[in-house]
């Protein structure tokens, strides 16, 4: 199963840019960043060997602030985007939506940093067999003045590379800010033509929930907290859930892989996809988001296939893109 899983051309959908570099990535990243004989990758190495002995969520959060201090200026941002791509094709996925809160420092302005991503995903469809697209990402603990600074930028630069920047992506501590102030943006960004990945349903908040459900998404990241009745609305509306396994288990929103919503989302037959939302923080791949999939709810290798299909459809690709990667997933099936 995992050899199938490995070579079976895969969509994901739901990938944070920083969170998505494994370790090794990270040290790759740190030497490019500081070169080998520096210091500061010295001192690196010595905490990542801590990592690599106890790997708890603290630890898997720490890695998490190790990019953000690397990705900090446009060259280890631009090295970051390329890791990442490469290790998402390396995975064999065709086809990544990648999501990264434009940050503005001493090194970078909003802009800079997403013309930066745009131009590594340029270099990195090139290298790579994969297609990738960009959705820059609003963090609902940023006052929403940021947001719509990201939004602009984002219709601004969609203008010039409409076949990257395809959608926008609502994220951060659920616990933080409130949607209801960051709708209006997000209303201006769905005007403006962008799809919207909204995570939703992270935490018990059910107001919140109801209005995230009238509000409307094209996809809902986790959707944990939706319970049978949101569930059924995600069906009616054709909404796929992006299903995190090991993220929300280890992340503790959810107790147990088996215990996982994925499992009434396959009952009820409403629209959902696996992903796999910070692959490095979480030490996992797409194809083991799988593997886990079928281990725990028994699934086949043809129902992996309808997922990947799914995925297809629910992607913010253009229909001869989707077209393409249909073919591509039958040509794999008809080899095997
Ligand atoms: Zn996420």
């Amino acid at each position: 199963m995992i050899n199938f899983l490995r070579g079976l051309p895969k969509v994901e959908l739901h990938a944070h840019l920083n969170g998505s570099l494994s370790i090794e990535s990270i040290k790759e990243l740190a030497e490019k960043v500081y070169g080998q004989q520096s210091e500061e990758f010295a001192e690196m190495c010595e905490r990542f060997i801590s990592f690599e002995k106890g790997a708890n969520l603290n630890d898997c959060f720490q890695k998490f602030a190790f990019v953000h201090e690397l990705t900090s200026t446009p060259q280890g941002l631009d090295y970051a985007t390329q890791l990442a791509i490469r290790d998402f094709a390396r995975d064999n996925v065709m086809y990544l939506e990648l999501r990264t809160t434009p940050k503005s420092n001493g090194n970078m302005t909003r802009r800079a940093y997403l013309e930066t991503v745009i131009s590594a995903i340029k270099r990195g469809t090139k290298q790579h067999e994969i297609n990738v697209k960009l959705l820059p990402s609003i963090n609902r603990s940023e006052p929403v003045a940021v947001a719509e600074e990201t939004v602009a930028l984002a219709t601004e630069i969609a203008q010039n590379e409409p076949d990257i920047v395809v959608g926008i992506d609502f994220s951060g501590n659920p616990n933080q800010g409130k949607f209801s102030e960051f709708a209006p943006v997000l209303e201006t960004a769905r005007k403006h033509g962008f799809k919207l990945a909204i995570h939703c349903a992270e935490i018990d908040n059910p107001v919140e929930i109801r209005e995230m459900l009238k509000f409307g998404m094209s996809r809902c990241g986790h959707g944990t907290y939706l319970g049978n009745s949101g569930f059924a609305h995600m069906k009616q509306y054709n909404i796929p859930i992006e299903c995190c396994l090991t993220s929300n288990v280890k992340s503790g929103t959810v107790s147990s892989f088996g215990s996982h919503h994925l499992k009434q989302l396959l009952l009820a037959d409403a629209p959902k996809v696996l992903c796999t939302d910070d692959c490095g923080v979480f030490d996992t791949t797409l194809s083991d988001e799988f593997l886990l999939a079928t281990e725990t709810f028994g699934l086949t290798q043809s129902q992996c296939i309808d997922l990947i299909i799914e995925a297809v459809q629910h992607s913010f690709a253009t229909p001869e893109e989707k077209l393409k990667m249909k073919m591509q997933v039958y040509a794999y099936t008809r080899r095997q």
